[in-house]
């Protein structure tokens, strides 16, 4: 059960810049959207076609960066390599 209706969710046009100290992993990992229903309502998703994760807003990287690595059964094996590896290095 998603968090979200995926179906509900639109992404942003244009993108919305991204914030001046964002992580260009993250910026990879997730795609801004909003509440078709509600467009006040910001969301962000996870940018792996075919993937109904979303979150909401504020960003957190570590719940997004778990995702990415263990969780996303459509994210590209090259990128969930690199989430690892982000990760492994942010332990030591
Ligand atoms: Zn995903």
């Amino acid at each position: 059960m998603p968090p979200w209706p995926i179906e509900d969710l639109e992404d942003d046009v244009p993108p919305a810049p991204a914030a001046a100290n964002a992580s260009p992993l993250l910026e990879r990992l997730t795609v801004r959207c909003h509440s078709r229903q509600t467009p006040m309502i910001h969301r962000f998703r996870c940018s792996a076609p075919g993937c109904d994760m979303s979150w909401t807003l504020p960003r957190q990287s570590s719940r997004v960066l778990k995702h990415a690595s263990h969780e996303c059964m459509f994210i590209d094996e090259q990128l969930k390599q690199l989430v690892g590896a982000v990760i492994a290095g942010k332990r030591g």
